[in-house]
């Protein structure tokens, strides 16, 4: 089995980070850990974390930082992410999360091995999320080029494959701004500790995956 690892993954929409953060996860076999998905669990759970980051999604408030915190270290100290390491997916979204999370991943033992950041042009981006259509019912994802066998009806399913409402060309531009806002500080503060590597998310998926996989295995190799 191969070495595990402990990732950050950046990169905006369009840039197939959902689907290659599970690639990466099963290669490395660790646990992809994408944040918005271990809130809804640290909520249903009830954990200490979870019962605090609530109160405050419940009063339409941004959750602080101290609780974001809170509820990543307690899915990363959890066994499989202590023993093989982690995918981290959509956190952190900051320069000051980075700073935090590195404070408390060094603090636990398990510092970062790298941060990847999939690179897409806004415009190839923009292409690509115009273009994608999404399975009403199981969330598959097609394209305007890759389209369901029947009409628009979900291979997997059987349900209707449509375009999100929040995929028009404005919605798009408007996410994408805001992405480089929040972003370019903290591609900057990972970019200053030498642990960023920034990989071309063009070619087909496989050819994303090896980029990927040569770019971290490289660096491993450095650190002997
Ligand atoms: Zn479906």
């Amino acid at each position: 089995m191969v070495r595990g690892v402990r990732l950050v993954i950046l990169g905006r929409q369009g840039a197939g980070k959902g689907t290659q953060c599970m690639r990466l996860a099963r290669h490395y076999v660790v646990p992809h850990v994408s944040t918005g998905d271990i809130f809804r669990a640290s909520v249903k759970a009830g954990s200490e974390f979870g019962i605090q980051a609530e109160e405050y999604m419940q009063a339409g408030k941004l959750v602080p930082d101290a609780i974001v915190i809170g509820v990543v270290r307690e899915r990363l100290c959890q066994r499989d992410a202590k023993a093989r390491g982690f995918i981290l997916d959509g956190f952190p979204r900051t320069a000051d999360q980075a700073e935090a999370l590195d404070e408390m991943l060094v603090a636990e033992g398990m510092p970062l091995d790298l941060t990847l950041d999939l690179e897409i042009s806004e415009e190839d981006a923009l292409t690509r999320l115009a273009a994608r259509r999404v399975c009403s019912t199981c969330a598959t994802i097609y394209s305007t080029a890759r389209r369901p066998a029947i009409d628009w009806t979900c291979d997997n399913c059987g349900g209707e494959v449509v375009q999100r409402h929040d995929d028009t060309e404005e919605a798009i531009c408007k996410r994408l701004a805001d992405y480089n806002e929040l972003t370019t500080p903290l591609i900057e503060w990972y970019t200053e500790r030498h642990s960023l590597v920034q990989i071309g998310a063009y070619g087909t998926p496989d050819e994303v995956l090896t980029r990927m996989v040569r770019a971290i295995d490289a660096r491993r190799c450095n650190e002997g």
